[in-house]
């Protein structure tokens, strides 16, 4: 579904990543494991349309979509959900959401059924729909993000670090949602520093340090690596 091939990127003269071979296969939930400044969000954001890469493919379904204006990426199919949450704070919750399903704005129909379930996954943001965004908990900030992602209809959601700044109990019903979420059948790759909490979710994962893949794997060969476990479990 998703395929990054040798895919090198630079902020002017310094390379953010070298030569990235990574995939998302239809129906994957994909960890992307890496400390901060790794290359974490500079994959996510080339794969938005917001970084240009200077070598190597992105293919989305089959077609290149290396360099498209963001835009038309989410017309394609690929929804972020961005680090830092990036929501309208004096907005209400609704309004938010609302801009989330902007490219599907003439289907009403369409955007209302997606409403629903999004309500339906995240019960509190129908109860909290009025209120503006940021006068919710950070928990509740991060249900409005991924909402507002869902809100594209997209057969592949970029999550990048959805767990940061969340409480434990609040990280482990997000995954739990994020899991649900996949298992409706959006295909999903997740950026994560939590790596504990993520490897319990995911099918397969990479780990990326200093802009480079270092290790790929199952969940469970990722699980039971030493590096893995010292770097990101703790164990
Ligand atoms: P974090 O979780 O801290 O965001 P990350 O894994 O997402 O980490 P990136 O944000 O992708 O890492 O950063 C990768 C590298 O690129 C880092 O060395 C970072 O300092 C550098 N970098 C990121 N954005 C820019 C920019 N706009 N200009 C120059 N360098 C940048």
């Amino acid at each position: 579904m998703l395929k990054l091939s040798d895919l090198s990127v630079k902020y002017g003269s310094y390379t953010a990543l070298h030569s990235i071979d990574l995939k998302v296969n239809q129906g994957e939930l994909v960890v992307l494991l890496g400390a901060n400044g790794a290359g974490k969000s500079t994959i996510f954001k080339t794969i938005s349309g917001l970084l240009k890469p200077v070598a190597g493919q992105v293919e989305f379904m089959g077609q290149p979509i290396g360099g498209m204006p963001p835009d038309r990426i989410v017309k394609a199919g690929i929804a972020q959900c961005p680090e830092g949450r990036k929501l309208f704070a004096d907005m209400p919750v609704l309004k938010n959401l609302i801009l989330g399903g902007y490219v599907h704005r003439k289907d009403k129909a369409g955007v209302e059924a997606i409403l629903e379930w999004v309500y339906e996954l995240f019960p509190i943001l129908y109860d909290k729909r009025n209120d503006t965004a940021g006068s919710l908990s950070g928990g509740q900030q991060q249900m409005v993000a991924i909402a507002k992602a869902l809100m594209a209809k997209p057969k592949l959601l970029l999550l990048d670090e959805p767990s940061v700044g969340l409480a434990p109990l609040v990280v482990e019903q997000m995954f739990e949602t994020i899991a649900e979420i996949n298992r409706n059948g959006t295909s999903i790759l997740l950026a994560e520093q939590n790596a504990y909490a993520a490897l319990q979710i995911a099918h397969r994962g990479y780990v990326i340090e200093n802009g480079r893949i270092v290790l790929e794997g199952t969940t469970d060969m990722l699980n039971d690596n030493e590096e893995v476990r010292r770097a990101y479990i703790g164990a």
